[in-house]
């Protein structure tokens, strides 16, 4: 695809306002043979060494771009991959405890032609510093919740506005370092409501899984209690609230599905004042 065509697939407003500077969009060809953007990231994006690495120094064009010097037509050569070190590595170390070690050596077996996202044997201080933090954050892990700070008995409940992917994530982990958590919202709402049908996530299913803390409720944990099996790479947007509802009923059976309609001070806290449940009567209080 030639930048021409690349410029005419972006929406309008990035090409006005937002599209100066270096920026991303993913573009994905339609059954109509055209270019739709399906994402955009106003900034430089994760896997720029990729485009580096095939020759085409994004940074170097912009500096010289701004500078008002000459930019020379670029193109990448194809051929060039890609490895996000760390990620490889523990997505690796997951397929081995997933008893998949077949997997995990395709994942971290060497390749030729690769560049990496940051680890440079010319450059090595950005790779020790990440395997450094890396570690520390598993001990801190493996510590945790015994090690853990945890909230003193009695304290007031945490309260969590909406159970999306995230409220749900974080009212798995609450409990583990002692604090007693409420929820509010239907289940996967904004899911089920507001994006469209017969969506497919842009994530991979590898990373679609929602956060808990012994990691005892992914995906494929929920295929084997259900005995189903979602689509790959990547799930539908049904099989995801299927899957976030059950994840649900998992960590919170105790969802309250109302709407909070206000959060006033209460004390040193705050008190949420449920409203209705979406599409219902009042509940009684
Ligand atoms: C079209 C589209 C496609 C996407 N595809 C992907 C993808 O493939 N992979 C991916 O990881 N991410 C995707 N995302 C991003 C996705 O929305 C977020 O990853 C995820 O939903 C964020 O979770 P969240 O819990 O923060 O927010 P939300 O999912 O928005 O959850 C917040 C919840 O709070 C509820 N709520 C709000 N106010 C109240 C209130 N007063 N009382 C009670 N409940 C309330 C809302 O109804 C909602 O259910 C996509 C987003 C869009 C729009």
């Amino acid at each position: 695809m030639g930048p021409r065509s690349c410029a005419r697939a972006c929406p309008r407003c990035w090409r006005t306002s937002v599209g100066r500077g270096l920026f991303e969009v993913e573009l994905i060809e339609g059954e109509d043979g055209g270019w739709h953007a399906i994402d955009m990231n106003p900034r430089p994006y994760g896997s720029m060494a990729l485009a580096i690495g095939a020759g085409c120094n994004l940074p170097a064009i912009w500096c010289r771009h701004v500078l008002g010097e000459p930019v020379p037509a670029t193109r990448a050569v194809a051929g060039v991959r890609y490895r996000w070190t760390d990620a490889d590595l523990r997505h690796g170390l997951w397929q081995l405890r997933a008893g998949d070690p077949t997997a995990a050596a395709r994942t971290m077996s060497p390749r030729r032609h690769v560049v990496h996202a940051f680890a440079r044997r010319s450059d090595p201080g950005p790779g020790v510093a990440r395997m450094v933090e890396m570690a520390t954050a598993a001990v801190g892990r493996a510590r945790a919740p015994g090690g853990a700070r945890t909230a003193s008995p009695g304290s007031d409940p945490a309260v969590i506005i909406g159970a999306g992917p995230c409220g749900l994530a974080a009212a798995a982990h609450l409990p583990a370092y002692g604090v007693d958590v409420r929820v509010f919202g239907e289940p996967l709402e904004f899911w089920s409501q507001r994006m469209p049908d017969g969506m497919l996530l842009r994530s991979r299913r590898r990373s679609s899984s929602i956060a808990d803390p012994r990691r005892e409720l992914t995906i494929a944990d929920y295929e084997r209690a259900e005995g189903r099996t979602l689509r790959s790479p990547s799930l539908t947007r049904e099989q995801f609230i299927d899957y976030g509802r059950w994840f649900a009923r998992q960590i919170a059976p105790g969802i309250d599905p109302r709407r909070v309609s206000a959060v006033t001070r209460a004390g040193t806290g705050f008190s949420p004042a449920p409203g209705r449940r979406r599409g219902a009567g009042p509940l009684p209080g």
